[in-house]
């Protein structure tokens, strides 16, 4: 099942199509794309099942109507540092513990945006982004993909110079310009993934198009990678902060960000950066 938001209402995705959660569901599930994470599994025992590209009221989907799947989570928590080459490229030590921030809910956009350029040190971070079901304080490990509504793309744009503001830096800021968390297209359960894909091993990775159509390969890592693993994040963010309903975790990044390189490189207006992770599409942003 994938769900995302069209045009301000919750529908399920198929392949070419669309189908709205409220209207075919007769009024049994929520049209606003936040609300549906509180009764997830309801939803998916209802959704699952259902063949959207053949449903008889299934519109077919015009992407740029997408907005963000998840628009108003109530807290976004995000983990650095979270692949070993990613700190390394960094030039800092692989963490003991996660390191967490966030991005601030009104830097949230939609899977395909323009995006206003904040500085000359605007850097990218392909990410996976966890979301939130039934959620919960103390998770068990071993519950934690129990607690997960799905997974969907994630782009944790960074302007590097507000990132290292001050002596105890400002990541939370830095990361959190107007359309610096673009996020879709859909959130893809779990159930969903595992049909075609291991859910702790997905390539993920993205790539820049230039004015001239010159495409490159940016980032290209695997989700296995990850120092502290989705159910280890879940285990020790929820030891202190209660997870709820439509909450997002931004998962970290693998190596192949701009600031890693020799010499630096970042976003410039006119160019497009594409991210994409197996099993669920993927996200595209244009840059000015
Ligand atoms: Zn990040």
């Amino acid at each position: 099942m994938r769900v995302a938001n069209l045009d301000g209402r919750a529908v399920l995705l198929g392949d070419a199509r669309a189908l709205d959660i409220a209207a075919a569901s007769v009024g049994r599930f929520p049209a606003d794309p936040q609300l549906v994470y509180d009764s997830w599994a309801e939803l998916a025992g209802w959704g699952e099942a259902i063949d959207v590209d053949r449903h008889p009221r299934a519109v077919d989907l015009d992407r740029a109507l997408l907005g963000a799947p998840v628009p108003r989570p109530g807290q976004i928590l995000a983990v650095g540092l979270n692949y070993a080459d990613h700190a390394e490229e960094s030039g800092l030590a692989v963490p003991e513990h996660p390191l967490v921030f966030t991005k601030f809910a009104s830097s949230l956009t939609g899977p395909d945006a323009v995006v206003r350029l904040s500085g000359a040190r605007v850097d990218w971070e392909a990410e996976l982004v966890v979301v939130i079901g039934a959620g919960g304080r103390d998770i068990p490990p071993e519950e934690a993909w129990d607690r997960v509504a799905g997974l969907t793309i994630g782009q944790d744009i960074s302007d590097r110079d507000v990132q290292w503001w001050g002596s105890s830096s400002q990541f939370s800021l830095g990361k959190s310009f107007e359309g610096y968390a673009p996020t879709g297209p859909a959130v893809v359960s779990v159930a969903e993934i595992d049909a075609a894909y291991d859910r702790d091993d997905l390539r993920i990775g993205c790539r820049s198009i230039d004015a001239a159509g010159r495409e490159r390969v940016l980032q290209d890592g695997r989700t296995r990678d990850m120092i502290f693993t989705i159910p280890t994040i879940i285990h020790r963010l929820s030891a202190i902060v209660e997870l709820r309903p439509g909450d997002l975790i931004f998962t970290g990044t693998p190596a192949g960000v701009g600031s890693g390189r020799t010499p630096e490189e970042f976003l410039t207006p006119g160019l497009t950066l594409v991210t994409e992770i197996d099993g669920l599409g993927s996200i595209r942003q244009e840059f000015v």
